[in-house]
């Protein structure tokens, strides 16, 4: 039987992730998800998910804990399904009013490419002013969502509340983790309060405290580095991987679409469909040189899924952590922060590595700040009373960046994806350690890096973003 499921569920989530491809690229108008999840009904009925429970229960008890673990990953999974399955139709209300709206004629989904570009920033404040309606109004849709989603985790699951129910799902500690988040936060303020200071001086004119959240894409859209054009994106990417011995052309399961297309998704993505034997890149090359760091990011996340082990249970190819794939984006992304690799392909220069690291820092404090403010939010269940204020107070503090409060819902992704987030973080830290112990400081240099990658990727989602950090001792 779980044979059957497994293979069923390996073709339901290809049909998906083929559908979120189409619409993103521009492909297809209308999504058909609902059509996609009542093919597959069977899979995500709660007596399937009995019947997977009961196998699991009549595992010896002696069994080793990789034999539990990968059921508890299929359970997990498949009441993933029929949750998304039961709030599919809330999804698509959501979806429908957030690609309908507009401000001033630019689509809602368009603002932030709009506010990177934007100089003024009394324009910029006025159209964030102008989206603050919009945001309500998404809001009650995703409260809607959530309250949903909490009626199924309490009344069908068992489970307390939503923290309860995402915890066991990642299999994590998040309460403990939150608490890890805090230390961090402590840990890197005094670095990140002298980075800040200076770049928000020296890039928008305003000291700490006065920066807003919608100056923020036009700060890291770096602007100030303008001369830092990039009208070649894919030949830096494959000069990039042969000086790590790997050559692009050889991965025929790899595809890159560049093209342009007007209703292609602003935001650049990989839709693994098959793993390994289909893997799609989108991006829409904007000719800055953030065009870099987005492309190496979802390159880093395909060249992990096209090379994992064909011959990997699907269990570890396709039901794992989110936040396995996205040490190996970061991974990528980060090369192009690196000083060599600036050097060789930027020519420049010390000023740029500063505001990297500022970028990065800003990112892991307000991934951390989520953490723990989710972790607050949803261990109750009176979100709108007090999350505004939680929301504001975490997360303005941990980036001295104000956050309005109006944004505590819509600024967020269900599951924890703030937990995946930062142990990629963590775990990439330890991973380029690693590289630069084994092939030196510019590791990327080094033709013998990408053989070793390439062992990790063969991995798939088999380790948690923190247990590969263990597999990396010296
Ligand atoms: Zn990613």
């Amino acid at each position: 039987m779980l044979e059957k499921i497994l293979k069923d569920y390996e073709s339901f989530r290809e049909e998906i992730v083929r559908e979120g491809y189409l619409i993103g690229a521009g492909l297809k108008e209308e999504p058909e998800y609902e059509k996609i999840f009542s093919k597959y009904a069977y899979l995500f009925d709660l007596k399937t998910i009995g019947d997977v429970i009961k196998e699991k229960n009549q595992l010896p008890e002696d069994a080793p804990s990789e034999d539990f673990e990968a059921y508890d990953r299929i359970i997990f999974t498949l009441l993933e399904g029929y949750i998304s399955g039961r709030l599919a139709s809330l999804y698509t209300e959501m979806q429908k009013v957030e690609l309908s709206r507009e401000i001033d004629g630019i689509p809602f989904r368009m603002i932030n490419n709009i506010l990177e570009r934007e100089e003024n920033r009394e324009k910029r404040r006025n159209l964030s002013e102008k989206a603050k309606p919009i945001i309500e109004e998404l809001t009650q849709h995703k409260l809607k969502i959530a309250r949903e989603a909490l009626n199924i985790a309490r009344k069908e699951f068992g489970y307390p509340n939503l923290l309860s129910y995402w915890s066991a799902s990642l299999m994590e500690d998040v309460v403990g983790y939150s608490r890890r988040m805090e230390e961090f936060l402590k840990r890197t303020e005094e670095e990140y309060r002298d980075l800040a200071g200076e770049i928000f001086e020296g890039y928008l004119g305003l000291r700490l405290g006065e920066v807003e959240n919608f100056d923020i894409p036009f700060l890291m859209s770096g602007v100030k580095f303008s001369d830092f054009r990039v009208d070649d994106p894919l030949g830096i990417l494959k000069k990039t991987l042969n000086f790590m011995g790997l050559n692009l052309d050889e991965l025929k399961n790899l595809h890159i679409d560049h093209e342009f297309r007007p209703k292609k998704s602003p935001r650049a993505f990989c839709a693994p469909i098959r793993v390994p034997d289909e893997v799609v890149v989108v991006v829409k090359p904007s000719g800055s040189f953030s065009d870099i760091s987005v492309l190496f990011h979802e390159m880093g996340h395909a060249l992990h899924f096209s090379n994992t082990a064909k011959d990997l249970p699907a269990v570890y190819r396709l039901m794992g952590r989110s936040g396995t794939s996205e040490i190996f984006a970061f991974n990528f992304q980060y090369i192009a922060d690196s000083e060599g690799w600036v050097r060789e392909f930027f020519g420049k220069n010390g000023e740029f590595l500063r505001y990297r690291r500022f970028a990065y820092l800003y990112l892991r404090r307000r991934y951390a700040a989520k953490v723990i403010y989710e972790t607050k939010l949803f261990s109750g269940d009176n979100w709108e009373d007090i999350g505004p204020n939680l929301y504001s107070e975490i997360l303005t503090s941990a980036t001295g960046v104000f956050h309005p409060p109006y944004n505590y819902f819509w600024d967020l992704d269900f599951g924890f994806y703030s937990v995946d987030y930062s142990q990629a973080w963590e775990a990439e830290e330890n991973l380029r350690e690693y590289l630069k112990h084994e092939f030196g400081d510019d590791w990327y240099f080094n033709g013998q890096s990408g053989e070793f990658l390439k062992e990790l990727w063969r991995t798939g989602l088999k380790f948690p973003p923190l247990k590969l950090i263990s597999k990396l001792r010296f």
